[in-house]
């Protein structure tokens, strides 16, 4: 079924998933404006965008209220896809203030002008970092379950998923509408299936893009943070999820902003495939698929890091239809893969 197209915002939209987020909104017609201050994010992505179609793109600060006010009222926007963020579980630990300013104070400052332009519709970026360390008898983790995050990457994230709520309520009791979608990531990875994005970080720190570069020969080793973990293998489990799933999700959570009055007006939505892979085996995963037999190394335990993260994904089943389409880790690490081989070197390749 063809959908009106939408003028959207995308913020973050030359990191990873925010790219992938725009090149899909450009595929399905709509107008999409990116802000990016490419702190994190590449200046190759947006070129790699702009082969597929038009795209407006600001370099800039999404914290800074004049220009998001300038760049909205310009565009005329309808909705906001908000992925600009920082992300390193880590860094957030030794940075505090920084996750705090650039995650939630920037984010503030955002839905304020939203709230200001009367922009009703927003796609959030949350986490599973939101939720902590479960219980046991908590994983798969529901959305309910109690959000205790143990990092300031996860509190900083939070604190905007409570913003975006108190702001829906605000808005209602003045008579205005507020919708938002706030989805919770679980480990995100593969590229898209046609190869014109990819995943490239700088510093690289996730699991997968680490493997590839050490099939690549530009690392001597992967190093696996614990192998003493309460866990079959002694490693932390993770819930992986294909990031065109994950922006599959964001479609249909957009679609479903606003759409019958009945809605609760702000929604949050684990997406992941709710089965649980362990460091190991995504090891073994990177090695099946691209046929090189990289060594690891067996050190301690990262910071941060909960032992294992699965989510129960049957709320985005039963309220919007989604399930993941690609839920085969093969499948993830052979996208990611291939779209490494033809950027070795990410997108300075090009
Ligand atoms: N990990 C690892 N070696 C690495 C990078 C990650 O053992 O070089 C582990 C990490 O400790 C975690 C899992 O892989 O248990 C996923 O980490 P990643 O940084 O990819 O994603 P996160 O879970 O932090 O979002």
């Amino acid at each position: 079924m063809a959908h009106a197209p939408e003028r959207i915002l995308v913020t973050g939209g030359a990191g990873f998933i925010g790219s992938h987020a725009a090149l899909r909104l450009l595929e399905e017609g709509h107008l999409v404006t990116i802000v990016d201050d490419l702190s994190r994010g590449n200046s190759g992505a947006i070129e790699a965008l702009r082969q597929v179609g038009p795209v407006a793109f600001v370099e800039g600060d999404i914290g800074d209220r004049d220009l998001m006010r300038q760049i909205m009222r310009e565009q005329d926007t309808q909705c906001v896809w908000h992925f600009a963020a920082l992300a390193y579980v880590g860094e957030s630990v030794e940075q505090p203030l920084r996750y705090y300013r650039q995650n939630a104070t920037a984010s503030i400052n955002l839905l304020s002008v939203m709230d200001e332009l009367n922009i009703e519709k927003l796609v959030f970026s949350s986490t599973c970092a939101t939720y902590g360390e479960p219980e046991t008898n908590l994983i798969p983790i529901r959305e309910d379950c109690p959000q205790q995050p143990i990092n300031p990457y996860g509190r900083s994230k939070l604190l905007v998923e409570h913003a975006v709520r108190d702001l829906a309520i605000a808005r209602h009791a003045r008579g205005q509408s507020f919708h938002a979608a706030m989805l919770r990531y679980f480990n995100v990875a593969g590229s898209d299936p046609e190869g014109r994005l990819g995943e490239d970080h700088d510093p690289e720190t996730h699991l997968i893009p680490i493997c590839l570069e050490a099939v690549l020969g530009r690392r001597d080793s992967v190093k696996i943070f614990g192998t003493d973990y309460p866990t079959p293998d002694g490693t932390c489990i993770r819930d992986f999820v294909h990031v065109s799933d994950l922006i599959d999700a964001h479609l249909v959570a957009m679609r479903s902003l606003g759409a019958s009055a009945s809605d609760e007006t702000v929604r949050a939505y684990n997406v992941g495939t709710g089965s649980g892979l362990s460091v190991r085996e995504v090891v073994e995963a990177c090695r099946a698929v691209t046929g090189v037999d990289f060594p690891v190394e067996e050190v301690a335990r990262r910071p941060g890091d909960p032992p294992k993260l699965c989510a129960d994904a049957g709320r985005i089943e039963a309220v919007l239809g989604w399930t993941a389409a690609r839920p085969q880790i093969e499948q993830m690490v052979k996208d990611a893969w291939r779209w490494r081989q033809q950027h070795p070197f990410g997108f300075r390749s090009v």
